[in-house]
């Protein structure tokens, strides 16, 4: 007897559904990416609870014939494609004429759809993918669909949706995403009556960023531009200081669809490399354009992975963009060797780009709710520094670790751990910049015990020593691959944490050791501090471990790497040379050739490290010219 049987087409629906619908958000995306296709330059995405009962999108896009509207739901149904050649350079969101027939077969819909021009329009509405009704109606032109129910006849998908608050998110992050894809289309989200964003559809990126991802984020942002035959990169990359916890903020967009993508991941990060602190990361909006051919998106059915078939190019091409965006904010960058005839014309500092001017009142309302509270992580408070000390010793020598070598193996170690593509790529490009040659200069002294002065070319640079010394210490111990070297105490310390923290202590015993703090449970919640790393000051050992008591209470770390970065900014700190403290010349010198090199920009919580005067800015000051 044949064991082999041939699907019933609904059975196989059924099945293809699963891949293209997955939770109320695919349906979204579909709905939003099938309006973009029709031409739409508004788009209404209504949903309830958390979207499985009802979805709503309605486009003034081009609209379907009567004839069309019923075949759309049937499966392969597009009018995007017409032969194999079509599959070689894809322009539209859709083209597989899939996502109609798959979320028809596990939901109620209604369609009404009128084509531009037409005098009536057309109403369909479906059960489990078969037409219960056709006939004409009238409605305005354009598109809307209605689904309701989704999984109602697929119980087992219906159980593994989330709470309706999960579902909902996922819904307006997924249409977050697709709206901020295509800045030349207006995007409401209504959610249970009220709106939850509105992307103004001016075709601007900056306004369309700013509506949507809201003004905390917007303000971070710098514009970010690159060109290389035929592809072309736009959009958005965020200060350093901004740096986050996650990559939820990084937004990449290719010719208009929002992709995910190691490639452009590694490319940005790279790119902050010796700005932002591991475990930080940058936010973007960055869109890609390059010819339909040379990408391609058809991987997966969801189609946010994509193919780029000159990988090296993109990563390049994203690189250097961010690279350059980020030494435009970073006046330091521009410094001119002392020999160059003139100072370079001077920025201003991180400007606001000009639409924080031009919001109109609703759009700056409609920006408001899209900024959705930030994750919960280690990193979400603020991790202020602490205020300058004041000296309790006169003199601190730096450790003699050659620290200019330090960097250079450091670097080394650092591009073989690059992502994708692969070291090779990401060393190419770090060379260009890591091995910029230190300008002449003079130190002309420090400033209240904190500024260091130095003259270079035409500009008078001020680097804060505490800042900038920290940053060295925290890559210096970074780099080190095996554990941190440790003193042992000649008094060890006794410490009574609260309970809390008794428990927090033990849990993190193994990091503490790994960064040259031993301790030992002594009874009755007492604990005895044995060595503390080589080079923090004794008489820091216990505000160092109160601070990363601290920080490991706020806790809910990532992952394991972030929190041993968080620690050794403490030790880090704790390890620099502080503000108010005597420092002998050769500890200036190498701190300044560190920043002047372009190594070191900013300190581990991205504070910048240095800041500069050019001799027009103290003309100005001093009205010689005006
Ligand atoms: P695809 O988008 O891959 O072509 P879909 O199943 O999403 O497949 O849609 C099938 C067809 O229905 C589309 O090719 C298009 O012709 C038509 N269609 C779907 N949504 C709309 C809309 N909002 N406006 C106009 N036509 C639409
Ligand atoms: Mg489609």
């Amino acid at each position: 007897m044949s064991v082999i049987n041939i699907l019933d087409p609904h059975v196989a629906d059924l099945i293809a559904a699963g891949e293209v619908v997955e939770r109320p958000a695919s349906v979204i995306k579909e709905l939003l990416e099938n309006a973009f296709d029709a031409g739409a330059q508004n788009v209404t995405v209504e949903l309830r609870g958390g979207g499985a009962t009802y979805i709503r999108v309605t486009d003034d896009g081009c609209g379907m014939a009567p004839e069309d509207a019923g075949v759309a739901f049937l499966r392969h149904a597009t009018s995007k494609l017409h032969d194999e050649r079509g599959l070689e350079a894809i322009g539209t969101m859709g083209f597989r004429g899939e996502a109609l027939a798959a979320i028809s077969a596990v939901s109620h819909i209604e369609l009404r759809t009128r084509r531009r021009g037409d005098t009536e329009g057309t109403r369909v509405t479906l059960t489990a993918g078969e037409i219960d009704e056709m006939g004409a109606v009238g409605c305005p032109e354009g598109t809307t669909m209605i689904v309701r129910d989704l999984f109602y006849n697929t119980p087992a998908r219906l159980k593994f949706l989330k709470s309706d608050r999960s579902e909902a998110s996922a819904c307006v992050q997924t249409a977050l995403r697709c709206a901020l894809g295509r800045p030349e289309v207006s995007v409401r989200l209504i959610r249970d009556g009220s709106e939850e964003f509105f992307s103004p559809g001016d075709g601007r990126q900056d306004s369309c960023v700013y509506a949507l991802l809201g003004r905390d984020l917007a303000s971070s942002l710098l514009p970010c531009r690159g060109e290389d035959e035929g592809l072309r990169v736009s959009g958005f990359v965020s200060s350093p200081s901004a740096g986050r916890g996650n990559r939820g903020a990084q937004y990449f967009f290719c010719n208009g669809r929002f992709i995910k993508s190691q490639l452009l991941q590694a490319a940005l990060e790279q790119a902050y490399k010796n700005s932002l602190l591991t475990g930080r990361y940058p936010a973007c909006a960055l869109y890609l354009e390059l010819s339909f051919g040379s990408v391609d998106v058809n991987v997966h059915p969801a189609k946010t992975e994509v193919k780029f078939s000159q990988e090296r190019k993109v990563f390049d091409l994203v690189y250097h963009a961010a690279l350059s965006a980020l030494q435009g904010e970073d006046r330091l960058a521009e410094q001119p060797a002392a020999s160059a005839p003139a100072p370079a014309p001077q920025r201003p500092a991180p400007a606001k780009p000009d639409f924080f001017r031009s919001m109109s009142a609703a759009q700056y309302r409609a920006a408001q709710p899209a900024e959705s509270p930030p994750a919960e992580s280690f990193f979400s408070g603020n991790l202020s520094l602490r205020a300058p000390e004041m000296p309790e010793q006169t003199r601190l020598d730096l450790s003699p670790a050659p620290i200019s070598t330090r960097f250079d193996e450091k670097n080394q170690a650092a591009t073989g751990f690059a992502p994708a593509p692969g070291p090779q790529i990401v060393e190419n490009s770090v060379q260009n910049v890591e091995k910029s040659p230190v300008p002449d200069h003079k130190i002309l002294g420090e400033a209240l015990k904190t500024y260091i002065l130095v003259e270079v070319g035409e500009q008078l640079l001020l680097i804060d020593k505490h800042a900038a010394h920290e940053r060295m210490n925290f890559d210096r111990l970074k780099a080190m691959d095996r554990e941190i070297l440790s003193q042992t105490l000649l008094a060890p310390v006794t410490l009574r944490p609260d309970a809390g923290d008794c428990e927090l202590l033990e849990q993190n015993g193994e990091l503490l050791n790994e960064l040259g703090f031993e301790i030992e449970p002594f009874g009755r919640g007492a604990y005895i501090l044995r060595a503390v790393p080589a080079d923090i000051l004794p008489g820091d050992a216990v505000p160092a471990i109160e601070e990363m008591l601290e920080k490991l209470r706020r806790g809910k770390a990532p992952d394991v790497q972030s929190v041993k970065d968080e620690l050794l900014h403490t030790v880090a700190c704790k390890a620099a040379i502080k503000a108010g403290w005597d420092t002998s010349r050769a500890e200036l010198e190498r701190i300044v050739q560190e920043v002047l090199s372009g190594r070191v920009k900013y300190c581990p919580h991205g504070r910048p490290v240095s800041a500069v005067l050019s001799k027009k800015d103290l003309e100005k000051m001093f009205k010689r010219i005006v």
